[in-house]
């Protein structure tokens, strides 16, 4: 197996990240070469969350390296189900934008070894154009800047691995939460997995097979906000790819199995200012500082619409159940898998560090979710909201009448619900951009139209591969 060979690689020629983008098209020529590449993924990820690109061939760097490959405006108009454009969605078949690659990005793929993969930006007419995911969560990092705010992130994906028995779907074991069973199983994959996202420079941290048959859990070490979110894009890549390359099926779909634990993409984050983690409060070990409980309040009070971007699909909502410990409630606490936010306590001194957000899974674009949190967080803090007190229950052990009186709401259950609040949230949309909105809600709706009367089977027979 090759897989170790483009990681040595990669780790003894000391090429940062930084260094990458100075590199002249020469010498990016040089090291693209070197690597064997012969084409160059250009990658965007859509409104409806999938993951394309468009290739070009290393011997024509010089025409692309700077202003990259064509994309119909339209592509931002597709919806999920199939290649056509949304009603509604302000785009049509007129017009080109161009999708400029950010050479930061670089990665090479041991599954694919001779193609490498670039994030790129859409440009119309030399400027970021305003339908473009990754530039609206650039327009929320700069808002946080600000405020003299910096966003880490960190995307803790569940993903299932699956093989498929003359067309039955099958779990690729058949083991319990962190079983040893399951990592012997799985070893080869995530042996593979694991090299490929080294691969990319993306620091992995922590590995073990979650509750259902086949799933596990791989996080990775945290980022800046935008590099959170092309990780995000480099992860499922990597996983599926791997998977793949070695006969299985891999796939980060809400709800695959109506008995079984679903697949959460939960959103790690905290605020710093000026190289230090501000999310503790220094005075009181233990507890958030004033800025992160605003920033949190901000995310609880928009939650009901922010859903539309962080659990986007039809799919989504059948995960989202009480006990599940998937973020159903609008609620958080310190420590509790049942609240949409939960504060993870640690060891360490200050704590805590960080906030989780469960309710978010990896149908979601993670450069228009992780932007949709920062607007909401960021409106929490101008307003100076206050998150409530922490929950130390289960709620779903509740009466809705118990929960109201502990300020606890059962959130959107289904996606109509969502889009109906996201519809009316002028928070959310003036951060976005009308252009952004209006394509974004069309490739919903058209989403939620084609798949509201769908069961299970019809859900995972049309998503299974697409996330
Ligand atoms: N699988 C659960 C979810 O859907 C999460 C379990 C956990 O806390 O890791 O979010
Ligand atoms: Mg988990």
């Amino acid at each position: 197996m090759n897989l170790g060979i483009k990681y040595i690689y990669i780790i003894d020629s000391s090429i940062s990240k930084q260094q990458m983008a100075k590199e002249s098209t020469k010498s990016i020529g040089k090291t693209l070469k070197s690597a064997g590449v012969e084409f160059v993924r250009v990658l965007w990820c859509d409104n409806a969350n999938i993951i394309r690109a468009k290739a070009f061939h290393v011997s024509t760097l010089a025409d692309h390296w700077q202003t990259g490959v064509g994309i119909s405006r339209a592509q931002q108009a597709i919806p999920v189900m199939y290649d056509g454009v949304a009603v509604n969605a302000g785009l049509g078949p007129v017009g080109e934008v161009w999708l400029v690659p950010d050479w930061e990005t670089l990665g090479f793929l041991p599954f694919a070894p001779t193609h490498a993969q670039v994030m790129g930006t859409m440009m119309d007419q030399g400027q970021p154009w305003s339908l473009c995911p990754r530039h609206f969560l650039q327009r929320m990092v700069m808002a946080a800047d600000q405020l003299g705010l910096q966003i880490q992130a960190a995307f803790e994906n569940e993903f299932y691995l699956l093989k498929t028995n003359s067309g039955e779907i099958l779990p690729n074991d058949r083991t319990v939460f962190a079983a040893t069973a399951a990592m012997n199983q799985n070893y080869s994959v995530i042996d593979g997995i694991v090299a490929a996202l080294f691969a990319q420079n993306i620091q992995v941290e922590r590995y073990y097979p979650e509750s259902g048959p086949g799933q596990q859990e791989i996080s990775i070490r945290y980022a800046s906000a935008l590099t959170a979110a092309d990780h995000q894009i480099a992860f499922r890549e990597v996983v599926r790819g791997v998977a793949h390359q070695q006969g299985l099926v891999a796939s980060f779909l809400p709800k695959i199995f109506t008995d079984q634990a679903g697949n959460g993409c939960h959103l790690h984050f905290s605020l710093w200012q000026d190289g230090e983690n501000i999310t503790p409060n220094p005075q009181q070990q233990g507890h958030l500082s004033p800025i992160a409980r605003q920033f949190m309040a901000g995310i609880l009070h928009h939650l009901p619409a922010l859903m539309a971007l962080t659990t986007p699909s039809v799919n989504s909502y059948r995960r989202l159940k009480a006990h599940c410990w998937s973020g159903a409630f609008r609620c958080w606490g310190y420590d509790n898998r049942e609240a949409a936010l939960r504060v993870p306590s640690n060891p360490q001194s200050p704590s805590p560090t960080h906030i989780e957000l469960k309710t978010m899974d990896a149908s979601a674009n993670p450069y228009i979710a992780l932007g949709g949190v920062i607007a909401a967080g960021l409106d929490g803090i101008r307003r100076q909201l206050e998150p409530g007190e922490p929950v130390a229950i289960d709620p779903g052990n509740f009466s809705d009448a118990e929960r109201q009186d502990r300020g606890i709401d059962y959130l959107p259950d289904h996606l109509g619900a969502a889009i109906a609040q996201f519809s009316q949230n002028t928070v959310l949309q003036e951060a976005m951009g009308a252009e952004l909105v209006q394509a974004y809600l069309a490739v919903r709706q058209v989403e939620w139209e084609a798949m509201k009367d769908m069961n299970l089977a019809e859900e995972v027979h049309l998503l299974l591969e697409r996330y």
